[in-house]
């Protein structure tokens, strides 16, 4: 059931949006229906169904399953079987999601057909946003969007990120607005792969265009304010290409200069000294709005971990208001915000019922892991949870949820990781929060760093001041996202073996942890800190002895149980930070890039 949806056409979305959810519970069944039937025959759902296509088999049958229990199958499909062990349309390539397994991403299978789907709804997102800000179709939108690195598999799949498939693909390239009109990157420029070329490019060519520009944005919040530090950094270049009408030696992307010849065709100097006056000023709050003067709005996600960059970018944007559209994954995408122009806090984003069908675990409040855990106790449990799962029409307004999908390409009762909240109803469609994704402590970009993943890191590093007769006895970590790029802050409370007392710190080994740990942190993440630059260096702070007992007692005084009082690995509270910030006697940083390569996988 693949439905289309003209972009040029608010009246007609609108009406499709309607219909819908209106029958948002009709729509389900028949999406799972259609999956089942089309599937039934695949060596995964032959296990469980024996060739049947019921529902109330599918329900009771199926497993509910993390990644480790399909990893499997994912693997033997990249390392050349046949697609049919899970989808009956051939998988197209595979999504590298900033999930890990084992350390590396994990992959997401894909089909044609789904690409088509993910294009309906970016197809919605601006007839929505039409209905609350006028004037869009008069102007641009400069839209800093980048393409990541991307493998082939033995079977001859390629693995990528899901923005990089589709903005790689055709749908993209031929995206129904003429996009010399609507956007201001030109496709070269989006589609370098030299992420340093792209940026400079993309920018240049909105700074060219920049009476034009109605709204802004980049996928991520993080992206976008990587996008403007870089300016910061790189405005008086960026300036002098303008005046001379000439593009800086180093771009050498051929794509990227024919393109930017065609936008900078002729000296500027005017153009160079208006944007010269604004970008020299002392403080750069709100400079989105000084350089681009008629943006509506910034199109950036600020819900989840990235609400963190929301103060940051209500400065420089000088309050624009912050547009979440969208809510997807490598997996599925998921919904779309209705009300695009609500505050981050409030935004809910309705899950559209024709993507995929969609199962909703219950989760109590507090008690998240509640669910996982119950998934650990056997067989009994197992079946239990599995009939607790709920429809999409039937979740509860207030309650709490872990999301399941079932997809066209081969995903049976998936666990996303996300926990939703149910906030309202568009119709019989519910609307949900994000509340977080399960088990994240750090995340600073498109890294997902969990308690295990955190403890394994800091375990290496534990090795560097052992011989030293120094101990670890207790650590936090925080996100510090107070310059761009943000990086990871460890809280580590030291202590020497025996009665010796805690002599200087020898910086060279604290910088050793730094590294160390760097190293032992997934691919995403170094990734992100090696190649794409999007996290600066990690940072351990010591902090005094007696550190965590204080902020034990804080924790408890709001409310922990002295019983059951766990260190948090993450810290939130402004107050818990001050604790720990007050009583910091030595700062270290990482002086080495983390090792990265593409991955490999598993037996190739
Ligand atoms: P990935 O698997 O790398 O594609 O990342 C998908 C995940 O990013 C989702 O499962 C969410 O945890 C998070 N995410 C995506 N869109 C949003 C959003 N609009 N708000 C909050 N988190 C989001």
């Amino acid at each position: 059931m693949l439905l289309s949806c003209d972009p040029n056409d608010d009246e007609g979305t609108k009406m499709l949006i309607e219909d819908l959810t209106k029958n948002a519970n009709q729509v389900q069944q028949q999406i799972l229906k259609e999956i089942l039937r089309r599937n039934a025959d695949t060596e995964y759902l032959r296990g469980f169904l024996e060739g049947s296509s019921e529902k109330e088999l599918f329900k009771k049958k199926v497993p509910i399953v993390n990644y480790e229990e399909i990893k499997p199958y994912i693997e033997r499909i990249a390392n050349g079987e046949s697609s049919q062990i899970i989808s009956a349309e051939p998988i197209s390539e595979l999504l590298t999601s900033s999930g890990t397994s084992g350390g590396q991403p994990k992959l997401m299978p894909s089909t044609v057909e789904d690409l088509d789907r993910k294009t309906f709804l970016y197809n919605l997102l601006v007839p929505v946003v039409n209905q609350y800000v006028d004037g869009l179709g008069q102007g641009k939108g400069m839209y800093l969007l980048f393409v990541k690195p991307e493998i082939s598999t033995p079977s001859g799949l390629m693995a990528r990120p899901v923005l990089t498939s589709y903005y790689k693909s055709s749908n993209f390239r031929n995206r129904p607005f003429n996009k010399f009109t609507v956007y201001t990157s030109p496709d070269e420029t989006i589609l370098c792969p030299d992420s340093k070329q792209s940026m400079y490019c993309q920018l240049l060519c909105g700074l060219i265009q920049r009476h034009e520009v109605l709204r802004v944005g980049a996928v991520f919040a993080s992206a976008f304010l990587r996008a403007i530090k870089f300016l910061e950094d790189n405005w008086q270049e960026l300036c002098s290409n303008i005046k001379t009408g000439h593009v800086s030696d180093w771009i050498t992307d051929p794509g990227c200069r024919i393109a930017l010849m065609k936008i900078l065709d002729q000296p500027n100097s005017k153009l160079a000294e208006s944007i010269e006056s604004e970008c020299s000023q002392r403080s750069w709050e709100g400079i989105i709005k000084r350089l681009w003067p008629r943006t509506k709005y910034v199109d950036v996600i600020v819900t989840g971990s990235m609400a963190q960059y929301i103060p940051t970018l209500d400065f420089y944007s000088g309050g624009l208001p912050l547009v979440s559209t969208m809510y997807a994954s490598s997996e599925c995408y998921f919904g779309i915000n209705l009300k695009p122009l609500s505050k981050p806090s409030d935004v809910s984003y309705t899950l559209l019922p024709n993507m995929a069908y969609f199962e909703f675990l219950p989760v109590e409040r507090n008690n998240e892991k509640s669910a996982h855990n119950l998934l650990c106790n056997g067989v009994s449990e197992q079946q239990r949870i599995q009939e607790e799962a709920v429809d999409l029409v039937n979740v509860k307004l207030g309650r709490y949820y872990e999301l399941l999908v079932t997809t066209f390409t081969g995903l049976y009762r998936y666990r996303v990781g996300d926990i939703l909240m149910v906030t309202g109803f568009h119709n019989n469609a519910p609307q949900f929060r994000f509340i977080h994704r399960l088990n994240v402590v750090l995340s600073i970009d498109t890294d997902k760093t969990n308690e295990e993943d955190l403890l394994k890191a800091v375990t290496q590093a534990k090795l560097v001041i052992e011989p030293l007769n120094c101990l670890l006895t207790e650590y936090t970590s925080y996100a510090d996202t107070s310059s761009i790029p943000g990086h990871y802050v460890l809280f580590w409370e030291l202590k020497m073996r025996g009665n010796s007392k805690l002599s200087e710190l020898d910086s060279g080994v604290m910088e050793d942890c730094c590294s160390t740990v760097e190293e032992a942190l997934d691919s995403v993440y170094r990734r992100c800190r090696s190649k794409d630059k999007s996290i600066g260096p990690l940072e351990i702070r010591v902090v005094k002895q007696g550190t965590f007992d204080a902020l034990m007692d804080f924790c408890v005084c709001n409310g922990s149980s002295v019983n059951q009082y766990k260190t948090p690995r993450c810290i939130k509270s402004k107050e818990a930070l001050e604790i720990l910030n007050s009583r910091v006697v030595g700062s270290f940083f990482s002086r080495k890039l983390p090792l990265w390569q593409p991955y490999k996988l598993e037996g190739c």
